[in-house]
């Protein structure tokens, strides 16, 4: 953790925030240098408040910020980027939550992540796009894929794709099997203990959103039961990691 100042500046985004008292609001602030940061901003459900419509969520924000006791206090918030769009589509929007919740809840405070942080703006970007409807649906459904697979990544929980997970023997392309618990894809011979199957369409486009960025990720043509398989599939090694549910899953499985 990067040692505070007293008075320190950050760009930032907001996860997740809470109304307090008469008129302020206590945000979770997801910044690239200081992860996860709890801060007050006094005032700025006012409408005269210097602050108001600054600290949004899917805005990108200059911060400059106090360090305090508990929490730490915005003292000045400039937007810089609005993604004005995302409000405009329900289901992106959702979308745009879900990673939100994710990374609130992987998170620790003061933990920095700052591909994580690059990641998460990509992402909304995308699900702005097709809110604005410049974006087709399966490239928004695919950005939330990847950001899935790049948080697991991202802190340690790596699916193994290239060996099985049990045997460690190479895997080849074919139907294997599926393990959170042992970390990955099961080699046939090892798939009893798979917690589900996995086709050799679902394996290959988790082997690309684990290899690829997203600039060089072609465009896919999906069947949706590929789509579905993927979904539980990445959502099982969340889940097992995380050991709860998230409440926006249930929206996004309705889909
Ligand atoms: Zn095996």
């Amino acid at each position: 953790m990067p040692a505070h100042a007293r008075v320190y500046t950050s760009e930032a985004l907001v996860l997740r925030r809470l109304d307090f008292g008469e008129a302020d609001r206590i945000l979770t602030l997801f910044t690239p240098s200081y992860g996860k940061v709890r801060a007050i901003a006094k005032g700025v459900r006012r409408t005269t408040s210097r602050l108001a419509g600054h600290l949004e969520p899917f805005t990108r924000t200059q911060v400059l910020l106090a360090t305090g006791r508990d929490l730490d206090i915005i003292t000045q918030a400039e937007a810089r980027e609005r993604l004005d769009a995302l409000r405009s589509g329900l289901w992106h929007m959702s979308g745009a939550w879900y990673c939100s919740e994710l990374i609130d809840r992987f998170l620790e405070d003061a933990d920095p992540h700052p591909q994580l942080y690059r990641l998460y703006m990509q992402t909304l970007r995308v699900l702005n796009d097709g809110a604005a409807e410049s974006e087709s649906q399966l490239r928004c459904w695919l950005a939330l894929r990847l950001f899935e697979m790049r948080l697991l990544d991202e802190l340690g929980y790596r699916p193994a794709l290239v060996n099985c997970a049990g045997c460690d023997t190479p895997l080849r392309p074919e139907e294997n099997g599926y393990s959170a618990e042992l970390g990955g894809v099961l080699c046939p011979n090892c798939s009893r203990y798979a917690q589900r199957r996995l086709s050799l369409a679902a394996f290959k486009v988790l082997r690309l959103l684990q290899t690829t960025t997203w600039e060089a990720l072609p465009r896919l043509r999906l069947e949706s039961n590929v789509q579905i398989e993927l979904e539980g599939t990445l959502q099982l090694t969340l889940r097992y990691h995380l050991d709860r549910d998230l409440k926006t899953w249930s929206f996004l499985q309705g889909r």
